[in-house]
């Protein structure tokens, strides 16, 4: 899988893609994530991205030449599968929608920033637009670092245990049960005696029962 992140902010994408799960995937190759600077997209002297709203009004409105720039450059090298606009009013990013996209080969994703895009460029140059959640974020990168976790983590072989992701929240539309390590006792507070007791069958009954009723009490709309 291949990811490519267009911003005018890139070091706010530093971090999230060098450590750990994500950084472990680049290095074994199984998805490509390279960060594209806006900037370098600007034809103007300044190399600005961004430009005062039609009609007035508070806050920076990010041009279409740039965007159109980089995204033709993009779709010139390889055909891509999406180009997703992150935004708070697009598709609500669910464990479903993580499942499907991480299928894909090749995906743009545009950041916003400022009041948001040109509309010209949600038009006719996206094909989808994703939110992380009801709430207003002041750029698109976490966002796209967001999207871009819940997709690669599914990756076969990103894991260390395969099975791992299949047993997360959601993938089976339940949230996942409870989980406890050493030591057994701590203050007087013990671990549930099942799980001590090596018996997989009434450990695996366990959990699933501790899923339905969290379920319950916590996203009964799954049920
Ligand atoms: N004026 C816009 C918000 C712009 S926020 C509005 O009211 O809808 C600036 C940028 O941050 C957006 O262009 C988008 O790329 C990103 N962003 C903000 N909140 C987000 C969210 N919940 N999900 C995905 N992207 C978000």
């Amino acid at each position: 899988m291949r990811i490519d992140i267009i911003t005018c902010l890139p070091q706010l994408l530093e971090s999230p893609f060098s450590d750990s799960i994500l950084k472990r995937a680049q290095d074994k190759k199984i998805v490509e994530v390279v960060v594209h600077n806006l900037r370098a997209y600007s034809l103007d002297k300044h190399k600005s991205t961004d430009d005062y709203a039609f009609g007035g009004g508070a806050g920076m409105v990010m041009t279409i030449e740039p965007i159109h720039r980089c995204i033709s450059f993009l779709k010139n090298e390889r055909p891509y599968d999406e180009v997703i606009y992150m935004s708070p009013d697009g598709e609500l990013l669910t464990q479903a929608l993580a499942n499907q996209l991480s299928l894909k080969k090749n995906l743009i994703l545009l950041c916003g920033h400022y009041k948001g895009v040109d509309e010209r460029v949600r038009e006719h140059l996206i094909t989808r637009e994703i939110s992380i959640g009801d709430y207003v974020l002041s750029g698109g990168e976490l966002a796209a670092a967001v999207l871009s976790d819940a997709m690669i983590r599914l990756l076969p072989g990103v894991l260390n245990d395969e099975s791992s992701a299949l047993s997360d929240s959601f993938q089976d539309g339940l949230v996942a049960p409870p989980v406890y390590t050493r030591p057994a006792e701590f203050n007087g507070w013990k671990v549930p005696d099942v799980l001590l007791s090596g018996h997989e069958a009434k450990i695996n009954e366990w959990r699933h029962q501790e899923s339905v009723k969290r379920t319950e009490a916590r996203r009964p709309k799954l049920l």
